[in-house]
């Protein structure tokens, strides 16, 4: 299958830059990836993305962006995209469905994945208790007790959230001071439900077949302790999904994707947007302007690519 714009990913990034291809009518194929909608379809309420006064669910923005650029020609292939050849134009792209997809531009919106905690016990219960989608597994927590890790946005957003189903939410925290925003710590310290485990980090995720606690180890007095939990939901951070691109494109020394203010990488062509290049503002609203550069950037490029080829071809149908 050959298309003028491949776009891997579908968060904010991929779904905008779809839509403004797809306006473009270059009718770009998008590639889903592991997470349809990306890391905002799995988020509860989104309140800082312009134009929804109440705020909306992180599914329903990413599902309306998905419709949008739908509407205008955008295509979907629900599939994992397992290695690239960027090495030539078209670039190759082969996804785990067999089906190889050939592209003249190419936009990269793989975006970030949840850095994990990685600590025993987290993998062998891994949906068994640990979780890291509060929107996708909090109702399965009704009347209990959890644990969330980390002092970000995510951590206060979704412990929050998660405060609607549980009876008692403890935020283990490395340090004694929150990085969220002061309207998201005002909101946790006066929730009855929050309690705040400072200067404190997870040593291991206790339970045999289910969560049944988390070892605890305070990085001031050195002292460990148990707390009982039935679930555990780290929020500590995000890793670029970059490790398709290694050695084809420059990364830098976190693994994010090297690309400049035009979201150009280093290959003519391929043009990067969103989480997998943005290590410092990473929000909807800037994913999507990524994604509507890289799209605008891929269309100009077609079109430089396109009056290239036609001066030469008349160069070549020129008698001597
Ligand atoms: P983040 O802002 O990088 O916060 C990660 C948190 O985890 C920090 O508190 C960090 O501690 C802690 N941490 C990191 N590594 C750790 C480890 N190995 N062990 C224990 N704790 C660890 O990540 P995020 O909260 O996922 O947010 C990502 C981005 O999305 C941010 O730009 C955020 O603003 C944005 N976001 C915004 C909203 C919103 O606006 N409502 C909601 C969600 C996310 P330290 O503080 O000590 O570094």
């Amino acid at each position: 299958m050959h298309s003028k714009v491949v776009i891997i990913g579908s968060g904010p990034a991929g779904l905008t830059a779809a839509l403004y291809a797809a306006r473009a009518n270059l009718e770009p194929l998008v590639i889903r990836g592991l997470q349809p909608g990306g890391l905002i379809a799995t988020t509860s309420e989104v309140e800082n993305y312009p134009g929804f006064v109440e705020g909306i669910g992180g599914f329903e923005l990413a599902d309306n962006m998905e419709k949008q650029a739908a509407r205008f020609g955008a295509r979907y292939m629900d599939a994992i995209v397992e290695r690239v050849d960027l090495s030539q134009r078209p670039f190759r792209i082969f996804p785990d469905n067999g089906e190889e997809v050939t592209a003249d531009a190419l936009i990269i919106a793989t975006g970030a994945s949840p850095r994990k905690l990685g600590v025993p016990g987290e993998e062998r219960l891994a949906n068994r208790g640990v979780s890291y989608c509060a929107t996708c597994d909090g109702f399965f927590f009704r009347g209990k007790r959890v644990v969330v890790v980390g002092g970000g946005n995510s951590a206060l957003d979704e412990g929050l959230f998660l405060t609607r189903y549980v009876s008692e939410l403890k935020i283990v925290h490395r340090r004694d001071a929150l990085r969220a925003d002061p309207i998201l710590q005002e909101r946790a310290f006066s929730n009855p439900k929050i309690s705040f485990v400072w200067n404190s980090v997870v040593e291991e995720i206790l339970g045999d077949d289910k969560v049944t606690g988390v070892r605890v180890r305070n990085l001031k007095t050195g002292e460990v302790s148990i707390i009982e939990t039935d679930g555990v939901f780290p929020y500590i951070g995000h890793i670029p999904n970059t490790s398709l691109f290694k050695g084809q494109l420059e990364l830098d020394e976190n693994g994010y994707i090297v690309a400049d203010h035009r979201t150009r990488t280093g290959i003519p062509g391929v043009f990067a947007a969103g989480d997998v290049v943005d290590h410092i503002y990473r929000q909807a609203i800037t994913a999507a302007g990524e994604g509507c550069k890289a799209a605008m950037e891929a269309t100009w490029f077609l079109s430089e690519q396109e009056h290239a080829a036609k001066k030469s071809a008349e160069l070549a149908a020129t008698p001597a």
